[in-house]
C-alpha cells in the first residue's frame, strides 16, 4: 500500500503532468513552423514517458522550462511506484514532507539542495 502522503503527491503530480502536456503540445503549436508542427503531433502519437527524449533530440527551445519540469514530474511519478520516493538523490535521507508539498517533485533535501545551488553559483563564478 501506497502512504496516504504519497498517494497525495501523486495525484498533484499527475495533475501536473497532464497540465504540462498540454501546454508543451500548445507551445509548439503556436510557434507556426512546422517542424515544431510535427513534433506536437508526433508527441501525441507517444506515451508522456517518451517524450523527454522525444524533445531532447528536438530541443526546441521555447518548452525548455516545461521540458526540464516533465522530466522531474516523470522522474517523482516513477519514484511513487518503484517505493522509492521522497529519497534525497545526493544523501539518500528522507526528504522533509515540507519540502515535497511545496514541490511534490523535489530531488533533494533541504541542506544538499543548498549545497547544490552554492556549487552552480561557484562554476557560474568561475565561468564568466
Ligand atoms: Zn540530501
Amino acid at each position: 500500500m501506497i502512504h496516504r502522503f504519497h498517494a497525495d503527491c501523486q495525484a498533484r503530480l499527475q495533475l501536473e503532468l497532464n497540465r504540462l502536456q498540454h501546454s508543451i503540445v500548445q507551445l509548439l503549436q503556436q510557434e507556426n513552423h512546422a517542424a515544431e508542427a510535427a513534433l506536437a503531433l508526433r508527441l501525441q502519437q507517444h506515451p508522456v514517458s517518451s517524450w523527454p527524449d522525444l524533445l531532447t533530440a528536438n530541443k526546441p527551445w521555447c518548452i525548455r522550462q516545461q521540458l526540464e519540469r516533465l522530466e522531474a514530474v516523470i522522474a517523482a511519478l516513477s519514484q511513487i511506484e518503484l517505493k522509492l520516493y521522497g529519497v534525497c538523490s545526493d544523501c539518500e535521507a528522507q526528504i522533509e514532507q515540507e519540502r515535497l508539498e511545496l514541490d511534490a517533485a523535489s530531488q533533494r533535501c533541504t541542506q544538499c539542495e543548498e549545497r547544490h545551488k552554492k556549487r552552480d553559483e561557484i562554476s557560474l563564478l568561475k565561468r564568466s
